[in-house]
């Protein structure tokens, strides 16, 4: 696609998008890309509601998740106990092993703390290129992004050109708050990462994230050793 037709189908996009409900969005989106579509789901709290609300909109977008293989315990469970509950797959994309121990045998097992260089080095093996891969075959893809999430996402529309893919970036719960987005999963009875009751309200990979203080910012927690502008791991752009 170029860019230009990129700009045009955007701005129609957005238009027909403010107009609907985030599960609306959903139905629209597979509509308009049929199984050209897909959701990528980290199993954080915006990504629980979405998928709830791709499988009552019974459409057929294809659900994935990224094994970077360093994530929490708990997140497998939630896999597992989602997939149980709603009776749907999530396809799990691992990153290739051989890249995996080339990067950690040239550094060492936590390469990551020792400068953003290679922090980003282990994201784009362990995240990006699975996530490109997936993406290859699409022609957009639905995300969990909200705009008060972080400083970098405050300029983010429903429909956004994502550059690094050449594809569409769809965010229905964009302007939701994080208390919409605890009424949603209660009262939906959606299943949740425990570790959320424990401290934590973005979950990533066991070493990069941490629990927070209640002042602190809601993404403290994610790579809490960087400045607040490199905390994006190049998934979203
Ligand atoms: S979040 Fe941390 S462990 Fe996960 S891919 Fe990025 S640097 Fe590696």
């Amino acid at each position: 696609m170029q860019n230009k037709d990129i700009q045009n189908n955007l701005n129609d996009l957005n238009e027909l998008f403010n107009k609907l409900t985030s599960l609306e969005i959903i139905q629209k989106s597979n509509e308009l890309f049929e199984t050209d579509v897909v959701f990528l789901t980290s199993m954080g709290l915006e990504d629980m509601v979405i998928l709830d609300m791709i499988v009552k909109s019974k459409s057929d977008i294809k659900i994935f998740t990224i094994d970077t293989g360093r994530l929490y315990n708990e997140t497998y469970s939630l896999i597992s106990k989602t997939e149980q509950k709603y009776n749907t797959k999530i396809n799990i994309v691992f990153p290739n092993n051989s890249e995996v121990e080339e990067m950690v045998n040239n550094n060492s097992i936590n390469l990551f703390y020792e400068s953003i260089n290679k922090r980003k080095l282990c994201c784009e093996i362990r995240k990006i290129k699975p996530l490109k891969r997936v993406l290859s075959d699409s022609k957009a893809w639905i995300c969990g992004l909200r705009k008060t999430q972080s400083i970098t996402r405050h300029d983010l529309k429903i429909a956004e050109h994502d550059v690094l893919n050449n594809l569409i970036k769809i965010n229905p719960l964009l302007d939701w708050t994080e208390e919409m987005v605890w009424n949603y999963i209660k009262e939906n009875n959606v299943p949740y990462n425990i570790l959320h009751d424990k401290g934590f309200p973005s979950i990533g990979c066991a070493p990069c994230t941490r629990a927070i203080k209640k002042d602190e910012d809601i993404r403290a927690g994610r790579w809490w050793w960087e400045s607040p502008e490199n905390k994006e791991c190049g998934l979203h752009k």
